[in-house]
């Protein structure tokens, strides 16, 4: 703690040296928003590190106003605490750190999952790490979440091995691990999405137990309401197109070996796979997305996509599979085993036609009654189209648009996510054919 506020002063020093450079802000963007849902505002420097690094859904709203407090700026959320020197106020460029929250409130804890682990275990694998740093492991859905959503800046290293531990809230008792800044809660009900795991509101223990003021505050003038829709969101974002898997190759039929070494070098390179809900998440709502960031997406659901489905879990990764309901040859036993698997299913329409050549009506009816009997067989929603054969226009986005779902994928198109481009986001098709070299180069320059 000392230690810190130490370096924080230095950062002060440095910065006091030299010009603060204010990064260009596009158009009007605020530098201070409110958010009524907790009477909180939020202003530089912790709004751009709020924004760049997972918003809502990592740190939670706030509930307190930024403050000093030993020294520091500081200020209080649902799920964190952020702090920053004091002449770092109202600056977007600015080293902004997280309180290492669940190290703080479990200092002295005795059970033995908290016991640091000799670096004895087997080598690190895609499915579990450990880090030597505190003796503890890191596997399965838990690391799949801590890569997916921000890592050890974040996070910070595991301080325990996950265990059970009764959820206060329902009396239920749940798997969970502690980081030095988190607690992470496995809810096996949420698989495959968002919120399979669920992150505990330490920053309102840490509030509870600093006696801080959460009470709301009333708006300062001219502040608006924090929307996303205030701030320019654009990012490069691979999202690789796969169809058939097997032999021989083609343009649309990858053989698994050649699957396997993409994957491979996707892993060797620290690229991590996000599902398109968390994708659009990044680009509509501020959610957060790693700086290798990839998406992998299969077409059309021949059988044969069941054995890349495995080799990707297999791997701790995740895909999406665009089904033709009724027609593609995965049906509801195989959509549910995927779903086991954490794989995200989303609609390629009901007959795969080319969209641009049919009435408004059977496009509306094209994507609605194949997201409806998707949702039919998995009880649960369906978020994103992609247009068979990639065929679409302007026509076809706007009546897709307003059957149900949260975005639309085209084929092609490079990979410059915009919102602009929000029904026909781009993809890269993968040939069954090409050398890894070319692969790389797909992913890494294209
Ligand atoms: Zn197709």
């Amino acid at each position: 703690m000392r230690r810190l506020g130490l370096l924080l002063a230095l950062a002060c020093v440095v910065l006091g040296t030299t010009p603060a450079v204010q990064p260009a802000r596009a158009g009007n963007s605020p530098s201070i928003v409110y958010f009524p849902a907790t009477g909180h505002h939020l202003a530089e420097p912790f709004l751009s590190f709020w924004r760049g690094h997972g918003g809502l859904r990592i740190f939670g709203y706030p509930i307190s106003e930024a403050h000093e407090r030993e020294g520091m700026l500081v200020q209080y959320f649902e799920r964190a605490r952020m702090e920053a020197p004091l002449c770092c106020s109202g600056l977007s460029d600015c080293p902004v750190q997280l309180t290492r929250t669940a190290a703080l409130l479990n200092a002295g804890r005795t059970e033995s999952a908290f016991f640091p682990l000799p670096n004895t275990v087997s080598p690190d694998t895609p499915l579990r790490r450990f880090f030597p740093e505190t003796g503890h492991s890191l596997a399965y859905g838990f690391l799949r979440f801590w890569l997916r959503n921000g890592g050890l800046p974040i996070f910070g290293y595991p301080i325990s091995e996950e265990f059970s531990e009764i959820d206060s809230a329902t009396g239920q008792s749940i798997t969970v691990q502690y980081f030095e800044r988190a607690r992470f809660e496995w809810r096996p009900d949420k698989l495959g999405t968002l919120w399979e795991v669920q992150l505990t509101r330490l920053g309102v223990e840490l509030a509870v137990r600093d006696g801080v003021d959460t009470a709301p505050v009333p708006r300062q003038a001219d502040v608006p309401d924090y929307d996303p829709a205030l701030f320019p969101r654009s990012f490069r974002l691979p999202v690789l197109m796969y169809h058939d898997i097997g032999e021989p190759a083609s343009r649309y039929r990858i053989p698994l070996w050649r699957l396997e070494q993409q994957l491979d070098w996707l892993l060797a390179h620290g690229y991590v796979t996000v599902s398109l809900e968390q994708a659009f998440e990044a680009l509509l709502a501020d959610g957060p997305l790693p700086e290798r960031a990839v998406v992998i997406t299969f077409d059309d659901g021949p059988r044969s996509q069941l054995a890349a489905a495995r080799t990707l879990a297999a791997r701790n990764m995740t895909a999406t599979f665009f089904i033709v309901p009724g027609r593609s040859a995965l049906g509801p036993a195989e959509l549910r085993e995927l779903r086991s698997m954490g794989h995200e299913i989303g609609s390629h329409s009901m007959t795969h036609r080319m969209m641009t050549r049919l009435s408004d009506g059977e496009i509306r009816w094209e994507a609605s009654a194949s997201r409806q009997k998707l949702e039919e067989w998995l009880g649960e929603p369906i978020w994103f189209f992609a247009y068979p054969g990639g065929d679409w226009n302007g026509r076809v986005a706007a009546i897709v648009s307003t059957t149900g779902y949260a975005g639309a994928m085209a084929a092609w198109g490079g990979t410059q996510w915009r919102r602009d481009k929000r029904w026909a986001e781009p993809r890269i098709e993968i040939d069954g054919r090409i050398s890894l070299d070319r692969f790389a180069w797909f992913v890494q320059r294209f």
